[in-house]
């Protein structure tokens, strides 16, 4: 992996949705990813997570430690650290890589210096994730777009024969 050089360290600003943990990487991180599998699936309630990868030593809690809680699952040795109050995914540690935070990247507001470019568990992906199609405004809903045509689409594929 390509890990540019930067001469002066500045820091990336990252918190939980209750505003109650905040924390810095220093920047730039060292890679970002999306994850697939279920077990990201699942802890984050999401079709995928996407995280940012740093040095355990560039990242720093800068306020509300004693309000996370950590979960540790004893099949894969990962750990997974969030907000015991608003819940919100904090840190991913996973057992192949010690030295290594994962950090999800919605928790940053500006930029980390990396791309996510790099999937795992891609054969994992799920088929209602979106995809980024066409979509257009649902009428009489205002806020909700939609793919029109695609549940026809759909039945089609699915057809067994
Ligand atoms: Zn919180």
């Amino acid at each position: 992996m390509k890990q540019r050089a930067f001469s002066s360290t500045s820091s990336v600003h990252g918190q939980c949705l209750c505003g109650q943990v905040c924390f810095e990487i220093d920047f730039p991180a060292f890679w970002a990813w999306h994850d697939h599998t279920r077990a990201s699936r699942v802890a984050h309630g999401a079709v995928y997570a996407t995280y940012v990868g740093t040095w355990r030593k560039r990242f720093r809690i800068l306020q509300g430690e004693d309000q996370i809680s950590r979960y540790e699952d004893k099949d894969t040795g990962s750990a997974r650290s969030f907000c015991r109050r608003c819940g919100t995914p904090l840190i991913y540690e996973r057992a192949r890589s010690r030295h290594m935070i994962n950090i999800p990247r919605a928790l940053f507001a500006s930029r980390t210096g990396r791309q996510p470019i790099y999937h795992i568990g891609i054969d994992e992906w799920q088929d209602w994730a979106y995809t980024g199609e066409r979509l257009v405004p649902l009428k009489g809903y205002p806020g909700v777009a939609w793919e029109r045509g695609r549940k026809k689409k759909r039945m089609e594929q699915d057809a067994p024969f």
